[in-house]
């Protein structure tokens, strides 16, 4: 018999992150010293203080059913820090803690958007934005941003690209995979756009708040006055700060009526999220002292190897978007397409960029196609900073090589 599967889930494509990553490992398996620049989590170890916690709270019986959308001290500090971290006061009623940043992304989606409907996402955009829009249905409009405005959408952009049907834009400043850092003003002027519009919410993507350098800053659109504040829906979470990508801990902050709708949702869907995960998150956020110790130090590490990667780059006169947050690089590789490496490959695109790469050089990077820009191919400096330094040398060599 034929499997007829929905057009719902056929239309899905699996995570080109994650696929690059299993054929690394497949290699590595062999026994090949391979590179793997497709990593998209911090290579630290969840602090100890945090695992005794999530110990500590196994033996108290903390083993049981919470509330859906999650224990209300976790919601507590959610909002506690982030008054803290980017000045905005909400209650603990507007928070919805869901597994990893990506089920309370899909909740927020889910609850906006439907057949029909449009989602604004700015290019290059994350792997799993226009794959949710379009399990819910609604069409992705994509924003191509420009490299004279630093790959950020502008407001004039934003406007051109709205239309009666605009339900969501989604933005994700720091930005992965470009790592570029929306300011106040460039956020202020879209969501002067916004507010223009009846109807239309900002999802916002602040999973990387942490991980800005150079002196730049952080800012959260819903930092801007009330008015945005109440349009804007922020996602954020355990996984980039603190290390705590396996816990799957992320949560969602949204005006009062989407956070219900959301948290009636989850709770057919999963319930909540792993209780022990929610208490070891709790002393992440409430350890002030400790937390902010560890995220500087982390910080601090992927800043070095940052600049020493861009130092690599700069030096073989690659092309690059200049990264200011998260922790990627996006190279521009389109130099090679058309021509045959001296593996005896034909580059015609990100993907087959990556293939020879890896094939040739041993060294995993995931094609710019992923993210809406096959010009490109994302390194993530994710790893130690002997094998950045090798992995990079190794994939400016083979841009030079193959487009001599
Ligand atoms: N948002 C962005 C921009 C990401 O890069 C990622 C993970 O790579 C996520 C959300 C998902 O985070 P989580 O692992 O907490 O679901």
């Amino acid at each position: 018999m034929e499997i007829k599967l929905t057009r719902r889930v056929s239309g899905i494509a699996e995570s080109a992150t994650l696929a690059i990553s299993a054929k690394a490992k497949i290699l590595k398996a062999e026994g090949r010293d391979v590179v793997n620049f497709g990593v998209g989590e911090p290579d630290f170890n969840t602090p100890d203080y945090i695992i005794e916690a999530a110990i500590k709270a196994m033996r108290e019986g903390k083993t049981k059913y919470t509330p859906a959308s999650g224990i209300p001290e976790l919601k507590k500090a959610i909002v506690e820090n982030r008054k803290l971290a980017v000045g905005v006061e909400y209650s603990p009623s507007q928070v919805v803690i869901g597994t990893g940043a990506k089920q309370p992304l899909y909740n927020a989606v889910a609850a906006l958007a439907e057949e029909g409907d449009e989602v604004i996402v700015p290019s290059p955009y994350w792997v799993t934005y226009p794959e949710l829009a379009k399990y819910c249905g609604a069409k992705s409009v994509f924003v191509e941003t420009k490299p004279e405005n630093g790959y950020k959408m502008t407001a004039a952009e934003l406007e051109k690209a709205i239309t009666p049907r605009t339900k969501l834009l989604i933005l994700n400043s720091p930005n992965n995979p470009t790592g570029a850092v929306y300011s106040r003003e460039e956020l202020s002027a879209i969501a002067d756009v916004v507010l223009k519009h009846d109807g239309i919410f900002v999802l916002s993507d602040e999973i990387y708040r942490d991980l800005v350098y150079g002196g730049k800053k952080h800012v959260s659109i819903a930092s801007l006055g009330e008015e945005i504040k109440s349009r804007t829906i922020i996602i954020d979470g355990m996984s980039k700060s603190y290390a705590m990508t396996g816990w799957r801990i992320g949560w969602a902050i949204a005006p009062e009526k989407i956070a219900a709708a959301m948290t009636r949702a989850q709770s057919h869907m999963t319930s909540n999220v792993n209780s022990v995960a929610q208490y070891a998150s709790l002393e992440g956020l409430t350890n002030r002292e400790k937390s902010d110790e560890f995220i500087a130090g982390m910080r601090k590490t992927f800043d070095s190897r940052r600049l020493a990667a861009v130092k690599i780059l700069e030096n073989h006169g690659a092309k690059f978007i200049m990264p200011e947050g998260a922790f990627y690089i996006f190279v521009d590789v389109s130099v090679t397409y058309g021509k045959p490496t001296r593996g005896g490959n034909k580059i015609e695109n990100s993907a087959g960029f990556a293939n020879a790469l890896l094939n040739e050089k041993e060294v995993a990077v995931v094609p710019g196609s992923a993210f809406g820009a096959d010009n490109y191919i994302r390194i993530s400096y994710a790893i130690d900073e002997s094998a950045l330094k090798k992995g990079i040398e190794k994939l400016c060599v083979f841009i030079e090589e193959t487009a001599e």
